[in-house]
């Protein structure tokens, strides 16, 4: 594809707008950058664009400018304005930026793509790791962490057998009309973003774009334990596997645990190992569970897709035991941030809504108090009431939401003390009180964090630094 000349149109400026604008005027494209924030807001994103030479649009978009580009790329997380809507009825493509990397890429490079409600982050860079240890050239990136999928395409990743791991919002795949992945992930759908999508429905078929595009010989990732994942399989022309954590489960091809749950069972077509005789025949393998540092059945299901992916792709049983031992949680994860009298501390601030806490404390290896709130998203709480049935000691309630789980709570009948606390250093103290040894105190607050912090990161550290202040040994 050719961007010299073309007139481009780069919406939104964060740190995915400033790569694309880059990329597109690296190639000769004439590019306009338009955000809603006004100039003084973006001085940084602005900064950094100096030296490439764009035309600004801030503060506002102009209409004309999109209706006669000749190309409109979105940044991740950019509503599907009234802009884009004229400028496609206009003829003007426009594209999602990893529409627009996807089609920069090596034809024979091999893109893992990860999308899903919860543990897209932990499941991409899970999936990175292990295609770090093959040896290949690989990249990992998109809506995690600082690098988006554009900057892949200059990345020594981008040639024939190398690897590239991208974390995919749905808000993405409404822009995209190819984009496949050799292998697509959906780790699950559960409530959230409704506020942009209307309904579960919509929400799903989004996330379902994963395999839209993919042929005969991709392979498509999904979670058996998920109604919503499991409807947007019919009718794809993938290889289909699945993946079930839930106990005395097992999948006609895919991954499932144990009995004892001691190991990640898989059951994969023969021709992965390297047996092209093998046709249509299954294998099955076994890895243990203590590879892995990373805690709670989620993250078993994080495990099982990337080992998944990992063996689509070639690489050998070796290299995913080394991957998964060498893995770290990524912060504010299921992290583990202190210990006091074998009282484990716990941060899964990014634990944002309730189908993520639910699965994150169902089945926790140790009883576990829990430090929830912050605000209320608006959808019910009992899944993670369910979750928390018979493993949970007391809750702590902190944020705007703290009456509306402490009434859920009691409409549920839970037996075990909930109690408010008034900033986050109080929720620890309460939470350590209430704790014994051998339990863990867990911060997976089920809501966002804006009342009281910044975003979930700030949560997370003030959380580290209450854990520290009660006397815990950092770990
Ligand atoms: P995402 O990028 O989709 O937000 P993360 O890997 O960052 O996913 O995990 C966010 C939170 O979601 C975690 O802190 C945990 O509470 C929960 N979580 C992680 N993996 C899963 C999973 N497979 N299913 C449900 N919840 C999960």
């Amino acid at each position: 594809m050719e961007l010299r000349g073309k007139k481009v149109m780069v919406v939104g400026l964060a740190q995915t707008g400033v790569a694309l604008a880059r990329f597109c005027a690296r190639r000769g494209a004439q590019v306009t950058v338009t955000d809603a924030k006004p100039a003084e807001k973006l001085s940084a994103q602005v900064a950094q664009l100096a030296q490439v030479g764009v035309t600004w649009e801030l503060g506002g978009h102009v209409l004309a400018s999109f209706t006669s580009a000749d190309l409109v790329v979105v940044s991740p997380g950019v509503p599907d304005l009234a802009e884009m809507k004229a400028a496609r009825a206009a003829g003007v493509p426009v594209w999602a930026e990893i529409e627009l990397a996807f089609r920069f890429l090596h034809p024979e490079a091999v893109l893992l793509a990860i999308t899903g409600t919860n543990g897209k982050s932990t499941t991409t860079a899970l999936t990175g790791a292990l295609c770090a240890q093959s040896g290949r050239p690989s990249f990992c990136g998109g809506n995690l962490g600082n690098m988006p999928l554009i900057d892949a395409v200059d990345h020594p990743a981008n040639v024939a057998g190398g690897l590239i791991v991208a974390e995919v919002a749905a808000f993405m795949l409404e822009h995209c009309s190819t984009f496949r992945g050799k292998v697509g992930v959906l780790t699950n759908v559960t409530e959230d973003h409704l506020d942009r999508f209307g309904t579960m429905e919509r929400y799903a078929e989004m996330k379902g774009r994963i395999w839209d595009w993919q042929r005969a010989d991709d392979v498509a990732i999904a979670n058996a334990a998920d109604e919503w994942t499991m409807r947007e399989t019919h009718g794809i022309s993938s290889q289909l596997l699945t993946f079930d954590s839930r106990p005395g489960a097992s999948v006609e091809r895919g991954a499932f645990l144990s009995a004892d749950r001691k190991e990640i069972v898989l059951r994969i077509p023969a021709a992965w190992g390297g047996d092209a005789r093998a046709s249509g025949a299954l294998v099955e393998e076994r890895y243990p569970t203590s590879d892995l540092v990373i805690i709670g059945n989620h993250n078993l299901e994080n495990a099982m897709c990337a080992y998944l992916s990992a063996r689509a792709v070639g690489l050998p049983a070796e290299v995913l035991r080394r991957g998964a031992a060498a893995y770290r949680p990524l912060p504010h994860r299921m992290e583990l941030v202190g210990e006091l009298d074998d009282i484990l501390f716990y941060d899964d601030s990014k634990g944002t809504n309730v189908a993520s806490v639910a699965a994150s404390v169902r089945g926790f290896p140790r009883p576990l108090v829990l430090i929830a709130g912050g605000v209320d998203k608006g959808g019910s709480y009992q899944p993670m009431l369910e979750a928390l049935a018979g493993q949970c000691k007391g809750m702590v309630l902190i944020g705007k939401a703290a009456p509306i789980i402490r009434e859920a709570a009691a409409q549920h009948g839970v037996s075990y003390p909930v109690v408010d606390a008034s900033d986050m250093h109080d929720a620890v103290r309460r939470a350590a009180a209430l704790a014994a040894t051998g339990d863990a105190v867990v911060l997976s607050p089920a809501c966002s964090s804006y009342d009281m912090f910044q975003n979930f990161e700030h949560r997370g550290r003030v959380f580290r630094e209450a854990v520290a202040a009660v006397g815990a040994r950092s770990r």
